[in-house]
């Protein structure tokens, strides 16, 4: 029988209020059922977690969705130089400090991923924001201790490589669940807490980092209420099928013993899907990131 992994990306720090409030709510739906969450936070988000929140956090699992999501220089881009230690060296510095959301530069002190282990010590697991993962970014990430990774979408049955586990894309959650449940092992499926209530906070960073931080605007009450109770009913499902024995779930990552058999072409598929988000957001056509691709995988 297979796992099934239930995983939030948790990353808007424009509006700590009502975000802190939704979460409390995903994580008081899934206590109700005795499901475990695996959380994706980004530094920024963590830093206006409040104490009643983190303590409910506190009893899933942690991860780590990059320090600032959305500013840019996203990973993408400040990877995108031809020196491959370089591009390491960068994302090392990005991922253990904080953005200064008034000047959008990199602070002095001590944050990034340690921002998010004030919350949980044991952060072993990532998400890329918008899927959009660098081979040299993720080594960074493993010398902070990250084992799992949660970006790519090379194939649906988690493998192992270079010491990193790297898990199946989510699954979709509505009638092709079924399909893709089947598929993948294990099975992970995905949220955005924060959507369940605002419109789409990061749409405000499209065009670059604005001068000043706007929250997202809230949608209509009927539409939260909606949004929050498609989120029970599929939780329920869920619970109902580990009831009858169809899945299983302790929430906690283990290593994957499968490997993967790589061609060039499954690489460059997975770099062409990689750069989809800061194509599309961003316009931003890398120069050297391909070629980081192939070289981590050695095609
Ligand atoms: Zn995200």
């Amino acid at each position: 029988m297979k796992e099934i992994y239930l995983t939030f990306d948790v990353e808007d720090f424009t509006d700590p209020k009502v975000n802190n409030k939704t979460l409390q709510f995903v994580v008081e739906e899934l206590n109700k059922l005795e499901l475990k969450g695996i959380f994706f936070i980004t530094a920024m988000r963590a830093k206006n977690i409040d104490k009643k929140t983190a303590m409910l956090l506190k009893e899933h699992e942690i991860g780590y969705h990059s320090s600032s999501h959305s500013v840019r220089p996203i990973i993408f881009e400040f990877t995108d130089v031809e020196d491959y230690e370089t591009a390491v060296e960068e994302s090392l510095k990005r991922e253990t400090h904080n953005v200064n959301i008034k000047t959008w530069k990199l602070s002095k002190n001590k944050g990034g991923i340690f921002e998010v282990m004030k919350i949980k010590e044991d952060v072993k697991s990532f998400r890329a924001p918008g899927y959009s993962w660098s081979p040299p970014h993720l080594e960074a990430l493993k010398e902070l201790g990250i084992e799992f990774d949660f970006s790519t979408k090379m194939q649906n049955k988690a493998f192992s490589f270079k010491k990193m586990t790297h898990f199946p894309f989510p699954v979709k959650k509505n009638a092709l669940f079924y399909i893709q449940a089947f598929m993948s092992d294990p099975v992970v499926v995905d949220w955005h807490p924060e959507s369940f209530v605002k419109k789409g906070w990061d749409s405000i960073f499209r065009f670059g980092n604005p001068q000043s931080i706007k929250k997202a605007n809230l949608l209509d009450v009927q539409s939260i209420n909606r949004n929050k109770n498609t989120f029970i009913g599929f939780i329920r499902k869920i619970r109902f099928m580990l009831d009858v024995g169809l899945l299983k779930h302790s929430g906690e990552c283990k290593k994957a013993i499968r490997k993967i058999s790589i061609n060039e072409k499954k690489v460059e598929r997975e770099y062409r899907r990689a750069s989809f988000w800061p194509m599309k957001y961003f316009n931003y056509k890398a120069k050297y990131v391909e070629a980081h691709f192939k070289n981590y995988f050695g095609v």
